[in-house]
């Protein structure tokens, strides 16, 4: 077991600089152009696939850095560079992660390269769990998925929403009940491979930020898979199943969970990235405006404006670090670390976003300058993966050990 460390190794650090080197010279410069056009930046997807920073390969060396850090630095990087084109490059590991987190090992060889394509013919995955009437409350999920003993094919039906890169991706990981009256713990996750008929596009939203990120409806209607796309495998779910209908507790973690509490620690580390991103230019630009004769970081107030917000980042980021270090020294999350991290940071990169502004006057209220859109992007880091109610309701029952609601 690797002990925690605050100073990453040399391998780190290099690729640390490799990707801000990407961030910088590449995706901050087409920021303000994806966010307005709100389509998936495939020329951007494409580059870091060439370069090899869009590729299984690259996630999974970093998912298995023993030290855990090399998920939250490769995050933070790609979205100090822009958060909605960083969500276009990343998306594909949430559906990834779920595969990794339910599937069997044949079944992540099988479907993980699939996800991403290569490099000449890159692809997107989507991870769909999310539905109009289960959003927080995921047990509530009404996708049905049907076993044809005849076949040996699942049957999907149903219709998901706020899915990012649903309907354009290649592979859709879906979240289905095969029990509803067993309601979380009688869910598996599908995988839906690529050009499955019945899976389809509902409509693709307009969002406040992150708009170069696609989320779309997508709709299952009579979708067959083979058997074999269950993930985990028959024998596996039935004898869930048969635990959670004779009441016992153990074993009882569903399918969605497993997904979201495995990536959590991740979307912290976006946030921070975010945060960092809108201090340096708030910073930068208190040392260079001049009011009242002198740069206005020559008043307190603004200078502990920015004391505050650098001091947030880096304990948003320790949190993020900290979590990310237990999930792969498999220490469990006793006091729900990943939530907080997640929630930390989520709302550490609304509140700095927001300074920012404030320290840019009228220039951070204009789309001139970069930090309205870190504000606008930031705002999805208390709603997705966990609202950041939702994750004081898992920390809230972690810590007391009841059945906080
Ligand atoms: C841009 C974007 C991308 C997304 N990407 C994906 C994706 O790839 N895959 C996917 O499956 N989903 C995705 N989501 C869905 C996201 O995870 C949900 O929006 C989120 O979980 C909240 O669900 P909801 O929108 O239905 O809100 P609701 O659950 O309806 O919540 C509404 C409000 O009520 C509060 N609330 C609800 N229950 C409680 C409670 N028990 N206690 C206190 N407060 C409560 C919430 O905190 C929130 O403030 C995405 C969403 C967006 C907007």
């Amino acid at each position: 077991m690797s002990t925690f460390s605050l100073d990453p190794g040399p391998d780190q650090l290099a690729v640390r600089d490799w990707l801000h080197g990407f961030a910088a010279d590449v995706i901050r410069p087409a920021a303000a152009e994806w966010d307005e056009r709100e389509e998936t930046p495939w020329p951007i997807i494409q580059e870091a696939a060439r370069l090899g920073i869009y590729s299984l390969d690259f996630y999974a060396q970093q998912y298995f850095d023993p030290s855990g850090v090399g998920i939250p630095i490769a995050m933070e990087e790609l979205f100090w560079g822009d958060a909605g084109i960083g969500l276009s490059i990343v998306g594909t590991t949430l559906a990834a992660v779920a595969v990794l987190a339910n599937g069997t090992d044949e079944q992540i060889g099988t479907w993980a390269p699939q996800m991403f394509g290569t490099p000449d013919d890159v692809q997107v995955a989507a991870f769909c769990s999310s539905e109009p009437d289960a959003g927080s409350d995921v047990s509530a999920l009404r996708t049905r998925a049907v076993h044809d003993e005849a076949t040996g094919e699942w049957v999907l039906n149903g219709t998901k929403t706020w899915a990012t890169n649903g309907g354009i991706a290649a592979v859709h990981v879906v979240v289905a009940t095969v029990d509803p009256a067993l309601g979380a713990r009688g869910q598996a996750s599908f995988v839906v491979p690529p050009g499955t008929p019945g899976l389809s596009q509902g409509q693709k939203f307009k969002k406040h930020g992150i708009r170069a990120s696609h989320t779309a409806e997508v709709v299952l209607d009579s979708v067959r898979v083979p058997g074999h796309c269950l993930l985990g495998g028959k024998e596996k779910l039935d004898e869930r199943l048969a635990r959670a209908r004779e009441g016992v507790r153990k074993g009882g973690r569903n399918a969605a969970m497993a997904t979201f509490e495995a990536s959590r620690p991740a979307v912290g580390a976006q946030a921070v990235g975010i945060a960092r991103a809108a201090y340096e230019v708030a910073l930068d630009y208190a040392k260079t405006r001049v009011q009242f004769g002198r740069p206005i970081i020559d008043n307190q107030g603004v200078a502990f404006q920015l004391a505050d917000m650098k001091t947030r980042i880096d304990a948003a980021r320790l949190l993020v670090w900290r979590a990310s270090w237990m999930a792969a020294a498999n220490q469990p999350f006793t006091s729900a670390e990943g939530s907080m991290s997640k929630l930390y940071a989520g709302e550490t990169a609304k509140w700095v976003t927001a300074q920012a502004m404030q320290i840019l006057g009228g220039n951070g209220f204009t789309r001139e300058y970069p930090v309205e859109r870190m504000h606008r992007d930031s705002a999805i880091y208390s709603i997705f993966e966990g609202t950041s109610e939702i994750q004081r309701l898992v920390i809230a029952r972690a810590v007391s050990g009841l059945p906080i609601r």
